[in-house]
């Protein structure tokens, strides 16, 4: 057990009122810690990140960003069933190193059909087939080199017929060689034998049935710690809303989507909560199922002897989201650093007799990297969080200029807020059709941070340094060994 300082047993403490103290030689180098954690029961992250189901933070590219650097992303539900499992198949498509279900056009398209794809996707290697569709007969390929150039008007408005490299000169290989040996190898050999970005898969009568592009093979090499399934896509959660009607009408499209697992999303844990994790697993045991928010060892416990077949993770925090006016406005909550530990304590304990130790997630306050050493060593798995990503260029909404702050920023909003409510986000204060809404989230804009794949890797860096100078190699480590005391300062 971590050493906690009895001070602190007597008050209530935030994150800021504790410190770390080095009680170990450190004897592993930094970039050597493992920041290896359980997310959830059948989840293994190698970076203990996840972002949270808010409709400011989390749609398809938060998510790949998040499975990419080996944390996970869970896309909101201020969005239609159909919409939102387009972002978790945004998301499964993404890393495959065969991409089943490409976009395709046909030869009449345009140059500028091939550049709106391209601004929107970000990748701008288009197959061209017959009927502008999968499985249907190959005629050839546009790549970004091939239309580069073309800026006017009159050379946007090119049919692909003009552009496209046709098929008879293409590079193509068998799916009889490849995808139904389900063999990367083979394609990734003819790829890098050829010099190609993009590689598509034919069967014998020359229709299109994959692609496999270089870029996608490249990632595999620049992300080692991807969080990926056994089909080597990223994984993803779906948020499902805690009420039961709701839920059953999202859960198939999110199913069909191949989420992970889902998030049912609620301010605290309501009773119908347990009923649809029950629901979920029975339909669905592959899925993982989270729960939340808690912030009391009692409610921990409650919750594991009732449901805990039916849980793989609970969200730890009532009240200290950024973003959050819960504690004010209805006198809920507690500071997160007396939660995490609280709640750590019931779950061991719970572990001790049953053999199994329910991951828990710190969720909400975390702007720091102090603050995700302070949750860890406190005893959550990992760590959730909104405002601290809103600002990145993968979260949804595009940066503006603020004339007074004289720099970018974007849109942070709690799902609690009057216009996240309006969208969908009542549902989760159990308010959707109560007249009067009360209001737990405010509107905020937080300063743009540009990519996430640079800035993130500063708080892993971070993360890593400090758990070494504690004289940790791991998470687990951390959490058994921490000694925490209060912060005077
Ligand atoms: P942050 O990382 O401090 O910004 O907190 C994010 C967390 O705040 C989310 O994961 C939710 O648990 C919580 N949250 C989101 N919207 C609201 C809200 O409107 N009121 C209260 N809590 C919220």
């Amino acid at each position: 057990m971590p050493i906690l300082h009895p001070k602190l047993l007597e008050n209530e403490f935030w994150y800021s009122d504790i410190l770390l103290v080095c009680d170990n030689l450190p004897n592993v180098e930094r970039d050597q810690v493992d920041l290896t954690s359980t997310f959830s029961r059948n989840i293994i992250l190698k970076t203990p990140f996840v972002s949270s189901p808010m409709d400011t933070v989390t749609e398809a590219p938060m998510a790949i960003l998040m499975a990419l650097i080996g944390g996970i992303g869970a896309i909101h539900y201020n969005l239609s069933p159909a919409n939102q499992a387009q972002e978790i198949k945004r998301v499964k498509r993404y890393e495959a190193a065969f991409i089943t279900d490409p976009i395709v056009l046909n030869p009449k398209n345009t140059v500028a059909d091939v550049l709106a794809i391209g601004q929107k996707y970000g990748f701008y290697s288009i197959p061209v087939t017959e009927k502008g569709t999968l499985n249907s007969k190959l005629l050839g390929l546009v790549t970004h080199r091939d239309i580069r150039y073309f800026e006017t008007d009159q050379e946007q408005a090119l049919p692909l017929s003009k552009v496209m490299t046709p098929g008879d000169k293409l590079i193509t290989a068998q799916k009889k060689d490849t995808l139904a040996k389900n063999d990367i190898r083979t394609a990734n050999k003819i790829i890098r034998e050829h010099n190609l970005d993009t590689l598509p898969i034919v069967n014998d009568k020359f229709e299109l049935v994959a692609l496999v592009t270089d870029s996608d093979l490249r990632k595999n090499d620049v992300f080692p710690l991807a969080t990926k399934d056994k089909n080597k896509q990223l994984k993803v959660l779906g948020a499902i809303e805690s009420r039961l009607e709701l839920a059953k009408k999202r859960l198939p499209l999110i199913v069909e989507a191949g989420a992970d697992g889902v998030i049912v999303d609620a301010s605290v844990v309501f009773a119908e909560q347990l009923k649809i994790a029950k629901y979920v697993k029975q339909k669905c045991p592959h899925l993982e199922v989270i729960l939340g928010n808690v912030d009391s060892g009692e409610m921990v416990t409650k919750i594991l002897e009732i449901a805990a077949k039916h849980v793989d993770g609970l969200r730890v925090g009532i009240g200290p989201g950024g973003a959050c006016i819960t504690q004010e406005q209805l006198g809920i909550g507690r500071a997160q650093g007396s939660a995490i530990w609280e709640c750590h304590q019931a779950a061991n304990h719970w572990a001790k007799k049953h053999g199994y130790k329910i991951p828990l997630i710190a969720d909400g306050g975390v702007k720091r990297p102090s603050d995700m050493v302070k949750a860890l060593a406190l005893g959550a798995d990992t760590v959730m969080m909104g405002g601290l990503l809103a600002g990145l260029e993968e979260s949804p909404g595009e940066p503006e200029f603020d004339e007074d702050a004289g720099h970018l920023i974007k849109k942070y909003r709690g799902m609690g807020s009057a216009e996240a409510m309006a969208q969908g986000g009542a549902v989760r204060y159990r308010v959707d059709d109560a007249a009067i809404k009360v209001i737990e989230g405010k509107v905020k804009r937080v300063g743009y941070k540009g990519s996430g794949y640079v800035y993130l890797p500063h708080f892993t860096a971070a993360l890593k340094q400090s758990i070494h100078k504690l004289g940790f190699a791991n998470i687990p480590v951390l959490q058994q060994q921490a000694h925490i005391v209060p912060n005077h300062l």
